[in-house]
């Protein structure tokens, strides 16, 4: 079967290869039909980051995947024609939170993923999953089913910052997202869904696609720190942009009490000069919270599911136009370079 791949550590080795047809011994055979396009499949193509599974050299991508099933097992809940999403890690053999189900939490670092670290993922004909390590979307999700999984980031951001205010009374109002990429824009929408009054911060210009899209879900859209509400604070923060200097300047927008969470990551190094005292003052006499978070449990997979559901009927379309291009396997590295209006590219593999 066709297969877009690289070969993990070479820059610039994506093509389009023939590849074994996946394992589906007891496991749920599926095809994908459209995987979606992210940094970090920027960074594999690049050669920064990636691992082939054991005894190959190349790494098939997708990690971002929307899928219809083909073939099941006996006793599998689900039929043929259902559609779903593959959970992206899989756990490692002995540490504590793998051992309890909790693999978003992996503590050793030996976990494997899809598409990006020792397993293949779906950017191909054919693939198959564990029935376990699948999560179903309903129908009326349609195509926007392939923003699942940046979905469940957010959700796990979201789970991660109400778990950890529970340390104190926290009646949260306000929030602020920096960035308005996906992971930004899809955290307006559940913070809206949960009843935030949510600024969306960036650069880019107000009337720009980005900035509508926050403001069509009930957000509210600021240009640069200067269009932040003068004097400011916000409940909780969520950080989408992985620029580690607006880490520290957005700590300085966190009310008493407040809570910031991190899931945006940037390679390399950078040093910048920063008000430290300034800045562990606040943290101390105010009780904040910093947190960083990555990946997604399977509830929080659901919870995403859930939140596209309601957005389905809340803001009908909205999803979808986040998909802005679309791309053919063979055309992966036009989708990977950015363009303007770009929100999300993804790959249709149906017309491989
Ligand atoms: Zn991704
Ligand atoms: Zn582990």
């Amino acid at each position: 079967m066709k297969a877009g791949v690289i070969t993990p550590g070479v820059a610039d080795s994506y093509r389009v290869a023939e590849m074994a047809e996946p394992d589906a011994h007891g496991r749920v055979l599926f095809r994908p039909d459209l995987i979606g396009i992210c940094g970090t499949d920027q960074e594999i193509a690049a050669g920064l980051y990636g691992e082939a599974p054991p005894g190959d050299s190349a790494l098939i991508l997708g990690h971002e995947v929307l899928g219809t099933v083909l073939e099941v097992g006996p006793g599998s809940q689900l039929r043929p024609g259902d559609r779903v999403v593959p959970i992206v890690r899989r756990p490692c053999d002995h540490c504590h939170p793998c051992s309890l189900g909790q693999w978003d939490q992996c503590q050793s670092g030996d976990y494997t993923e899809r598409g990006i670290k020792g397993r293949h993922g779906s950017l191909s004909e054919r693939a198959a999953a564990s029935e376990s390590f699948l999560v179903e979307v309903s129908a009326e999700v349609g195509d926007s089913g392939v923003l699942v999984e940046p979905g469940s980031v957010v959700a796990k951001a979201l789970r991660q910052a109400e778990s950890a205010q529970r340390r104190l009374p926290w009646v949260p109002h306000t929030a602020l997202v920096t960035g308005a990429g996906p992971i930004g824009l899809l955290a307006a929408l559940l913070l809206t869904q949960h009843g935030y009054a949510v600024t969306v911060m960036d650069q880019v210009e107000a009337t720009s696609r980005r900035a509508l899209a926050v403001e069509e879900v009930g957000a509210t859209y600021a240009q640069g720190s200067q269009g932040l509400a003068s004097g400011g604070v916000f409940d909780l923060v969520i950080e989408a942009t992985g620029f580690s200097p607006l880490v520290f300047e957005a700590a300085a927008w966190l009310a008493p009490g407040g809570a910031m969470v991190l899931t945006g990551v940037t390679g390399g190094h950078r040093q910048v000069v920063e008000d430290t005292n300034q800045f562990n003052q606040r943290m101390v006499l105010q009780n904040q919270l910093m947190v960083g978070s990555v990946n997604a449990s399977r509830a929080d997979y659901l919870h995403s599911v859930a939140m596209l559901q309601r957005a389905a009927k809340e803001h009908p379309g909205w999803t979808d136009a986040l998909i802005t291009r679309r791309v053919e396997m063979a055309d992966f590295k036009s989708g990977l370079a950015h363009q303007p209006e770009d929100i999300k590219v993804v790959v249709s593999v149906a017309s491989a």
